[in-house]
């Protein structure tokens, strides 16, 4: 059965300090009553065991009248967070100019030796999830923009060393989101969307 999740990415814990602000996220988590303190066994999809939703889980969401279908993976590691394999986004856009790259492949659009831009993409994200650092020409300004400064369509990738993904919960409620980047220190949160 298809599954959607939404995932608060902090764009600024660092390989150093991302246990630590998953363990301070966390515990906040549970002592809001968002979520429960014990992880449950996984599906085989999932990479860590999740936490089941807590008593008060509704103060995590926008009113609606749906409930959390499952619970909230914490995932530390240095990890290429995107919106799953249902959808790929069409376009990016340059940090430096905010020039657009087409993604999709499309004759005449190759670059230098034939390659497409998505060719390129990829390049770059194995080169970050190799390496922590990578960059991606913009074909408009002529400059290296770092990959994690790029902005993708759809907010599909987020390249970070930490997120919290809720499983087949309703819609965050901005409040909460807010109140959580506070907690994580005043980081950077970005919500990335998905579903398997
Ligand atoms: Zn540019």
């Amino acid at each position: 059965m298809r599954k959607r999740y939404q995932t608060l990415v902090d764009l600024d814990a660092t390989a150093e300090d991302r246990a630590a602000s998953a363990d301070r996220g966390l515990r906040w988590l549970v002592e809001q009553g968002v979520v429960r303190p014990e992880t449950v066994a996984r599906e085989a999809f999932r990479r860590c065991g999740e936490h089941p939703p807590g008593e008060r889980w509704h103060t995590a969401v926008a009113p609606s009248d749906g409930e959390p279908g499952d619970g909230v993976t914490v995932v530390a590691v240095g990890c290429v967070f995107d919106g799953g394999p249902l959808r790929e986004p069409e376009q990016a856009w340059c940090p430096h100019c905010a020039g657009r790259l087409h993604l999709l492949p499309t004759e005449g659009r190759a670059g230098p030796g034939g390659r497409q831009p998505w060719d390129r993409v990829k390049d770059a994200i194995d080169t970050w999830v190799d390496t922590g650092r990578a960059v991606l020409a913009c074909g408009h300004c002529g400059r290296d923009g770092d990959l994690t400064a790029w902005t993708w369509e759809g907010n599909y990738f987020a390249f970070a060393h930490l997120g919290f993904e809720f499983w087949d919960w309703p819609e965050l409620r901005d409040s909460f989101v807010e109140e959580f980047a506070r907690v994580l220190d005043g980081h950077r949160l970005t919500v990335v969307r998905g579903s398997v």
